[in-house]
This record gives structure tokens, C-alpha cells and sequence, in this order.
């Protein structure tokens, strides 16, 4: 699937995705370095809602002109406290931001080549982005790794990490959407090694995928 509905295959795509603080921005970085194209469905996302972008226009009218501080960019952190509470709020933000948000995926990808191309979208259970990728990797840890990892970075207390993980996809929901699955309840070496025999077996899946 390419934005555009192009006669020309797409290049051969893995979707990355994790929990939070899983190691996704470790391996991605990983396979970037080793030559994969990455594309951070994060960094999109913030660029969607940029000021003069029509989705900060949309997400203006439907939760008030206070939504947008006086440097015309978007207050995130209100927005996530707003979303947080409110289920009805948080369906309409993924109404105006999830399409947007997969095209412009799509796009960037299209234009952007490489041996082989990686997505990484936190939050790729239920999303139609799922559908545009070869094959789904999924970064593992036990739900204790993560929340430790969470700690040691930046959350305030055992029970934020633990509301964080309840508001995610459940382990289990991850791991029934992979095709690949690194686990990294181990060292940073060790991660790296699963990473770099994975940047191998999609070089070779990209070659198959591209003589058809
Ligand atoms: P987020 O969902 O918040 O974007 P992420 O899934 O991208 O997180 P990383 O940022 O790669 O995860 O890793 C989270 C933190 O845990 C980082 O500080 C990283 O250095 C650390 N980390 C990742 N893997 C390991 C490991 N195997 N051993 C020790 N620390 C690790």
C-alpha cells in the first residue's frame, strides 16, 4: 500500500512497535545505523500538528482557543491530561490525527527509499497502518523491565508507570500482531546483537520482496 495508489511496489516495510520504554528508539537507531530507512511515526506526528497545519486548526475548534499557547504551537501536555480522562475526547483527537498522521507516513515512506524501510509506530496494535507493512517486529520486555526503565528515565512514581502500561496495548495484544519478536529483558549488548541478525533477515526478506 503506498499513498499515492501507485502502480510501483513499495519498498519492503517493517513496522516497529513496543510498549513504552520497550527499547523501539534503541533498535530503531540500531537499524538506521546499519543502513534501514527510518521513519518515527512521532516525529509525524508532531509535525501534523504544527502551527499553519489544518489538523492544529481542527483540534483548536474542538477543545478551545486555551488548547493553543501564545506561541501559536500546540499545548501537548494539556491535551494529554484532557484526552487521558475523557474516552470521547480522545476518539475525536484519533479522528483528526490518525488519517492525517497515516498518510503523511505513507508519503514520506513512498519518497524516501532504502535497502528497506522501517516505521516505527508505538501504537501499531489496531492501527490501519498495519496494514501497509511486510512484516511486524515487536521489541519485548516483561512489564517489571519496562516499568523499571521507566523509573530510571522519567516517571514520577510506580503507580504513573503502571496507569501509563494499563493505557497501552497489553503485552499480549503486541506479541499477536508480530511476525518478529527481539526480546530485550537483556543487556544493551545483547540487544544490539538481536538487532543486527534481524537488519540481516530483512535484507535478505527485501531481496525476495523485490524480485517478486
Ligand atoms: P518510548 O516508548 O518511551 O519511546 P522506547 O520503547 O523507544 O521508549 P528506548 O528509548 O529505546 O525505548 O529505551 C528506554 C530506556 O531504556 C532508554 O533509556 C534506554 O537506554 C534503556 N534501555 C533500553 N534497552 C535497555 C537494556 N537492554 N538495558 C538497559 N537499558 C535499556
Amino acid at each position: 500500500m503506498s499513498a499515492q495508489g501507485s502502480e510501483t511496489p513499495a519498498p519492503f516495510r517493517v513496522g516497529l512497535t513496543g510498549g513504552i520504554a520497550s527499547g523501539k528508539t534503541t533498535v530503531a537507531d540500531t537499524l538506521g545505523e546499519l543502513g534501514a530507512t527510518v521513519i518515527d511515526t512521532d516525529v509525524i506526528a508532531r509535525e501534523v500538528v504544527a502551527p499553519g497545519q489544518p489538523a492544529l486548526a481542527e483540534i483548536r475548534h474542538r477543545f478551545g482557543d486555551a488548547i493553543v499557547g501564545t506561541d501559536g504551537t500546540l499545548d501537548r501536555r494539556q491535551l494529554r491530561e484532557i484526552v487521558f480522562a475523557d474516552p470521547d475526547a480522545r476518539q475525536n483527537l484519533e479522528a483528526i490525527l490518525h488519517p492525517r498522521i497515516r498518510y503523511e507516513t505513507l508519503r514520506q515512506a513512498d519518497s524516501a527509499g532504502g535497502p528497506y524501510q522501517v516505521i516505527v509506530v508505538p501504537l501499531l496494535t489496531g492501527s490501519e497502518l498495519a496494514a501497509a507493512m511486510d512484516r511486524i517486529l515487536v521489541v519485548d520486555c516483561d512489564e517489571e523491565t519496562q516499568i523499571q526503565r521507566l523509573l530510571d528515565r522519567d516517571a514520577e512514581s510506580v503507580e504513573q508507570a503502571r496507569r501509563i502500561l494499563a493505557a497501552q496495548a497489553s503485552r499480549s495484544e503486541r506479541l499477536a500482531i508480530a511476525d518478529d519478536v527481539i526480546d530485550n529483558s537483556g543487556t544493551l549488548t545483547a540487544l544490539r546483537e538481536a538487532t543486527v541478525a534481524i537488519h540481516r533477515q530483512y535484507l535478505e526478506q527485501a531481496r525476495e520482496h523485490e524480485n517478486g
